[in-house]
């Protein structure tokens, strides 16, 4: 039977509890948390600032469920699902809130040439993640070929705040950006109400702003895919940062022994391999989260050059080949934030930056 780990908290842990700290230092942040989107929300704010830990996690709590009813594919309400059903009829009036997450669903999927692509839907059903109870009957390569029909970034039409999608049987989930969306709307919130030292994590998804405390950042633990509550080092984040992971060892399916992610490739039609965990640090908590799933699939072999495109948004990514020993490539961008443990440190490769664009031949 497909194995179905319970869905916990994603790659990165906030490293401030007490028994990370000397006796000496100040206290550490605090932080509440809550369930969310299917996963868990944590907002931490430095010792000093307490009193704003309860009015900061109601604000987190309510913009985060109000969300969940417009953007989640397990709420038929939503709509998005109502887009998914009007899909090859007509075209869905949308919020503002949704249609951004779409706009920058289509953005991203051009940044990582359909890598990352919100119409793989289809698939990401076929592979049994929908469902609950991940398919555990191998998939077959004619009903992999069948679903690729339904799948597509270009048939995703937006419109004056409508989407519309061009073909019966397509439909849009939005597990890999809307998180990230999300945070960055709680965050916006939680600086306009003056709370400007603040760190949200959704399952994984996590922004701060300001500092953990006078003078020191926030302290984020960049999971080791590998072992469960091991880490591979610690980022360091201050001012108004965003970083996400995307993992394999969280969500996944194993069939006939084989361990299938829940991220999948939209141009195969197969779970993305080669990758154990891809960290991204950017401006917006929205694009790590985009980010993160299609570097994933483009791995090692074409995700640092597809950065080229992203560098305004994107300021470092670490990949984790999913193979042993260890190995954590990173950009030199990410390089600046990370700090490996000692016993990872011999296993960090700093990539080249991505060659300029090639001028074409001849000039
Ligand atoms: P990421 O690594 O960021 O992306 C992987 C996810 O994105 C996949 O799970 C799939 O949904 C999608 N995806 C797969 N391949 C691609 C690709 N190539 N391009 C783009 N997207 C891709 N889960 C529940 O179990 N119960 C719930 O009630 C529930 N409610 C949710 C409500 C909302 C609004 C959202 C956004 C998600 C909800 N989820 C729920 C799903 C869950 O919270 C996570 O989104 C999901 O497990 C993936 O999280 P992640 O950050 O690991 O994914
Ligand atoms: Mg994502």
């Amino acid at each position: 039977m497909g194995a179905r780990i319970p869905y916990g908290l994603l790659a990165v842990a906030l490293l401030t509890s007490a028994g990370c700290r000397r006796a000496a230092e100040p206290a550490g942040p605090v932080k509440q948390s809550s369930l969310a989107m299917g996963t868990v929300v944590s907002v931490s704010v430095p010792a000093a600032g307490a009193a704003d830990l309860r009015k900061a996690m109601a604000v987190a709590r309510n913009t985060l469920l109000d969300l969940e009813e417009t953007l989640s594919v397990y709420k038929p309400a939503s709509e998005i699902s109502r887009l998914n059903r009007a899909a090859g009829r007509h075209s869905v009036g949308l919020s503002p809130s949704t249609y951004e997450v779409l706009r920058a669903a289509k953005q991203y999927g051009e940044l990582t040439s359909g890598a990352f692509d919100v119409t793989v839907s289809p698939l990401v059903a076929l592979w049994g993640f929908r469902s609950g109870q991940p398919t555990a009957a191998p998939v077959s390569a004619g009903e992999v070929q069948a679903v690729l029909k339904q799948v597509g970034g270009e048939h995703l039409i937006l419109g004056q705040r409508t989407a519309y999608l061009d073909r019966e049987g397509l439909s849009v989930d939005l597990g890999g950006i809307a998180k990230g969306y999300a945070v960055d709307v709680v965050c916006q919130r939680l600086s306009a109400a003056g709370i400007g030292n603040v760190m949200v994590d959704l399952g994984g998804n996590i922004r701060c702003l300001g500092q953990a405390e006078a003078g020191r950042p926030w302290r984020v633990g960049v999971r080791n895919p590998f072992r469960r509550d091991a880490i591979l080092g610690i980022l360091q984040l201050t001012g108004d940062e965003s970083v996400a992971t995307s993992g394999n060892y969280e969500r996944f399916v194993v069939i006939e022994g084989r361990r299938y992610s829940h991220i999948i490739d939209p141009h195969t039609g197969y779970p993305a391999r080669g990758v154990a965990g891809v960290t991204v640090i950017a401006s917006s908590a929205t694009a790590a989260d985009a980010a993160a799933t299609g570097l994933f699939v483009l791995g090692l072999e074409r995700g640092p050059a597809a950065l080229r495109g992203m560098q305004r948004f994107v300021k470092g990514c670490a990949w984790v080949p999913d193979r042993e020993p260890l190995e954590i490539h990173v950009t030199d961008g990410f390089a600046r934030y990370f700090t490996p443990l000692a016993e990872t440190a011999g296993r960090v490769v700093v990539l080249p930056p991505p060659a300029a664009r090639q001028p074409p031949a001849g000039l």
